[in-house]
């Protein structure tokens, strides 16, 4: 692992290294104030230079057998294996999470570069058989062209994966921003790019959300591939200028219904964890929980004591903590703000309920339960994004999908139920793009993960994930065979 903690990054576009025009931009760790890792701030002629090397590396890239992009990613998950500590010390310095945690989401990432190596081998069209003698009909599909990658902090490694991945698998060259706070990581994985793929098929500019509008309005990148917050998501789609392809992959509240015919400890378990892994800073976190009355107060109480069992610590002194420091001041406050707000409306903290003292000025918060939340409460509406969740009680469950379904977005929701007739009215009435059953991994690689509603639209994972950056062709062939 790197003895010098302090990384500093470059803009790696047309095969070699750059500096940009402005910055740089300091990122400190979340956990100790240290400096991190210190970014260009990219502005709109650096973006330039980038597309300009993803538009020419295009030419050729979009030509090359699907055998040599498999060969490029396996390539590539070979030069990373020997930097995951790199690369995961680096993503604990600047986004919080305990380092064992983020070794495993580099090697997730490792994972999906082999699943698109082999999926690059998988792109078929098809014949159409015309109802004119002497012509058939051939469906192609091509890659759509230069793609911008605009990722968010929570995931830094494994978000550019399934974009660098499931893009370059389908023959596109791409552009990546990286986040502001986690430039450093992102700095180790484009060295380990540097080596292995040909010039301008990746490429890297840092910056702020500036450079991102840059590169999602530029007018030679064909799609835009963004994950991050509504917000944004919401920006993006009324600034992408021309008619270029978009894919949103956003926040939201995703609920999980606890019903009286589940197995309670179980449903506590996983409650545990997708509420407060990577401290509650996940897409697809819990972020509210409706129990059935019979089985209610058990529920509450084994969740509070679950969440009061979690160790809180410093990712990198401690790494097999289960909860590491929050990332970003905004959510450490809003988390906060959330605590407050559900208190004031007549909740009950049962668990945690704000700041670990002794690891000041550190952004720790006490992973928190808050009971008896009642609908208007921000927790149960609105993303917190931190170590918090309102946990509130139901006696039907078609009332409680419906409340379920009442808050914006639509990216995943999670159920605990043993009874068949339940699981299958769960599992259709639910309306999210991911429904997890007596289980809280809603993502896995092989299988189309994306949202609704607010929570955008286009998928990742899968063949989606590839398919998302091709374009149909219709061939129409006069033969004269008959
Ligand atoms: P964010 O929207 O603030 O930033 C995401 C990225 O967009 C950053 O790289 C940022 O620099 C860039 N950006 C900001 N303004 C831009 C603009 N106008 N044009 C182009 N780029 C711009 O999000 P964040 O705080 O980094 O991430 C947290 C959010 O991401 C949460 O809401 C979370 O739910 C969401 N998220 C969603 C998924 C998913 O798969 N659906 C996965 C992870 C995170």
């Amino acid at each position: 692992m790197s003895q010098n903690p302090v990384i500093t990054c470059r803009n790696f576009h047309s095969g070699t290294w750059h500096d940009a025009s402005d910055g740089p931009i300091e990122r400190h760790n979340p956990a100790t104030t240290e400096l991190a890792a210190l970014a260009p701030r990219s502005t709109a002629a650096d973006v330039d230079a980038a597309v300009a090397s993803a538009v020419e590396a295009f030419r050729t890239w979009r030509r090359t057998l699907p055998a040599e992009r498999a060969r490029c990613l396996h390539d590539l998950a070979a030069a990373c294996t020997p930097r995951i500590d790199d690369m995961a010390a680096a993503i604990t310095r600047e986004q919080g999470k305990p380092l064992d945690e983020a070794r495993g989401e580099v090697r997730k990432f490792i994972t999906a570069l082999h699943y698109y190596a082999e999926e690059a081998q998988r792109v078929f069209g098809q014949t159409i058989p015309n109802d004119v003698a002497g012509f058939t009909s051939i469906v192609e599909k091509e890659p759509v062209g230069p793609v911008a990658g605009i990722v968010p902090w929570n995931y830094p490694i494994e978000l550019i994966g399934w974009k660098l991945a499931g893009a370059t698998a389908a023959g596109c060259t791409i552009v990546i921003k990286p986040s502001e706070y986690t430039p450093g990581c992102a700095q180790v994985l484009s060295e380990c790019v540097a080596d292995v793929f040909p010039p301008g098929v990746v490429n890297f500019v840092h910056g702020d959300g500036s450079t991102g509008k840059a590169l999602v309005e530029h007018p030679a990148i064909a799609k835009v591939a963004f994950t991050g917050s509504m917000r944004t998501g919401q920006e993006i789609f009324r600034s992408v200028t021309g008619i270029t392809g978009l894919s949103l992959e956003l926040g939201g509240s995703c609920p999980m219904v606890v019903t009286g015919r589940s197995d309670v400890a179980a449903a506590v378990k996983g409650a545990a964890r997708r509420s407060f892994r990577n401290a509650g800073q996940i897409c697809i976190a819990i972020n509210r929980i409706y129990v059935h009355d019979s089985v209610y107060d058990e529920f509450v109480t084994g969740l509070a004591d679950a969440a009061d069992a979690l160790k809180v610590a410093d990712g990198i002194a401690v790494p097999s903590a289960d909860v590491g420091s929050l990332t970003m001041d905004e959510t450490y406050r809003r988390t906060l703000d959330h605590i407050a707000d559900a208190r004031e409306r007549g909740a009950s903290v049962v668990a945690g309920g704000g700041p670990v003292e002794e690891l000041a000025p550190g952004l720790f918060l006490r992973p928190t339960v808050v009971a008896d939340a009642p609908d208007e409460a921000l927790v149960m509406h609105e993303e917190t994004f931190g170590p918090l969740v309102g946990v509130a009680r139901y006696s039907d469950l078609d009332e409680a999908i419906a409340r379920a379904n009442a808050a914006p977005g639509g990216l995943a929701a999670y159920a605990y139920t043993d009874d068949t007739r339940e699981t299958f009215t769960l599992a259709r009435e639910l309306d999210f793009g991911n429904v997890a059953v007596n289980n809280v991994d809603a993502g896995i690689i092989n299988a189309p993960y994306g949202g609704r509603r607010e929570s955008g639209f286009g998928s990742e994972h899968g063949h989606e994930g590839l398919e998302n950056y091709l374009q149909l062709k219709h061939i129409r062939l006069r033969h004269g065979a008959r």
